[in-house]
């Protein structure tokens, strides 16, 4: 059985498993202690495995990065695939929120909505850093401290200066990529070993999940649910599906090849913690080289999220309808400017949608108190916009090393390609001599 096929099956199993507890079991203290809680069951196997994950992505991203820079043969190329998949980035996401906005008023979501106690419930979220602050961050007082907080736009920034400085130290740094190539493909097999564990650590995410968010929460809200959940299957099947025809591509491969990578971003809902599956992905089922694949994949997880933008002007319709605030033409223009700009600053992990939908909501003067009518359901539709963020990401890519003669069509037209194959500890595969 493949990977992608045991992933489906254990999140189908846990999510009737944790329907089941949340109906049957949710409050009885044994299943509370020792199964959903914190240190239970479910929550020590499905951290350790997002830390599993999270572990690798930034020897990942730096190893692979600097291989990738210091193999080009033309650093021109750098600028433009940065430009190329900027503008892509960009592009998609202003489509996105347009779609999610266009169809949020057409279908007028959230009038006469009973707002309730929410006008008066205190939401607390996060402050996202200010654009300067992103600029400045992005210079590390200290590299290994800003290796060692995980922040990537530094961490991009650290290995594509080094390896510029690695193409022009002659022998030295000939000698040095040569160990930090060969650091990556062991990364890359550490990749693979976490992936084997990607069955079990998905399922104690999805039973934890559902078993602590049943289904009552949804009733209330079904609208604003199933506006943003089409939105966001449309967009993924339409919008991208229109890019790879543009690009000349076979979008069905393209989807097909992103099976795993599409149920990892699901179950972690962070795009961080994906990148090394959506790295391996685009290079080894997807057929992009390196060269591209080790810049725009970390730089789609950290600035692109279309998945993101669609839940904001769904998100903003609603809670402008049901608090009976008119939107002008002037505020959906600044929704619009405001999603793009929020997802610049701030890094695909958990939850960081709702930060961003604060700074939008200041925006336009609508009431911060209305996250609260949302936030019950914003885990599961966290899990789906990350999948698209994360398949934004997979095809800038994609389509930035098509157009730069990056992309190896052998491989992406081989069903085959890079299939995932289960290490087996026990035997070595290379001949260590
Ligand atoms: N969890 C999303 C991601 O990692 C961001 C969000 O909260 O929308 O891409």
């Amino acid at each position: 059985m493949n990977l992608s096929v045991k992933i489906l099956i254990s999140m189908l199993i846990a999510a009737v498993v944790g329907v089941l507890i949340n109906k049957a079991a949710g409050d009885v203290a044994f299943v509370q202690d020792y199964i959903l809680g914190k240190g239970g069951f479910f929550d020590v196997v499905g951290t350790m495995f997002i830390k599993a994950l999270k572990m690798l992505v930034v020897p990942l991203v730096f190893c692979s990065l600097i291989g990738g820079i210091a193999g080009m043969d033309d650093m021109k190329m750098l600028g433009r695939t940065g430009g190329k998949a900027f503008a892509l980035f960009m592009l998609t996401t202003v489509i996105a929120i347009a779609f999610a906005l266009t169809a949020a008023t057409t279908l007028g979501i959230g009038e006469g909505f009973d707002v309730g106690s929410a006008a008066s419930t205190a939401v607390t979220v996060n402050e996202a850093p200010g654009f300067g602050q992103v600029l400045i961050n992005i210079i590390p007082d200290n590299i290994l401290g800003e290796m060692a907080s995980g922040n990537m736009l530094a961490v991009i920034f650290i290995a594509i200066i080094m390896g510029i400085s690695i193409a022009h130290s002659g022998k030295h740094g000939q000698r040095t990529a040569k160990v930090i190539e060969d650091m990556n493909e062991v990364i890359m097999a550490l990749v693979n070993i976490v992936m084997n564990m990607a069955p079990y650590g998905v399922f104690c995410l999805m039973a934890k999940t559902f078993a602590e968010q049943g289904l009552e929460v949804f009733i209330p809200i079904m609208g604003y649910f199933l506006t943003v959940a089409s939105v966001l299957i449309l967009h993924y099947l339409g919008t991208f599906s229109g890019i790879f025809i543009l690009a000349r591509l076979n979008p069905i491969t393209f989807i097909k090849k992103m099976r795993s990578v599409v149920l990892f971003a699901f179950s972690t809902a962070s795009s961080n913690a994906t990148i090394p599956v959506t790295l391996r992905t685009v290079e080894e089922r997807l057929g992009a080289d390196n060269s591209v694949a080790a810049f725009v994949v970390p730089l789609g997880a950290t600035i692109n999220m279309n998945g993101t933008a669609i839940m904001q002007g769904v998100a903003t319709v609603f809670v402008a309808n049901a608090f009976g605030h008119d939107l002008s033409f002037i505020d959906y223009l600044t929704v619009i400017g405001m999603s793009v700009l929020a997802s610049i600053g701030t890094a695909g992990v958990p939850g960081v949608g709702l930060i961003m939908l604060a700074m939008v909501f200041q925006q336009v003067n609508l009431p911060v108190e209305g996250i609260a009518l949302i936030i019950g359901v914003d885990r599961l539709l966290d899990m789906m916009r990350t999948a698209v963020n994360v398949t934004g990401d997979a095809a800038t890519t994609v389509v930035v090393a098509k157009s730069e003669g990056k992309l190896n069509m052998d491989v992406y037209n081989d069903p085959k390609a890079g299939m995932y194959e289960p290490i087996d500890v026990n035997s070595h595969k290379h001949d260590l001599k």
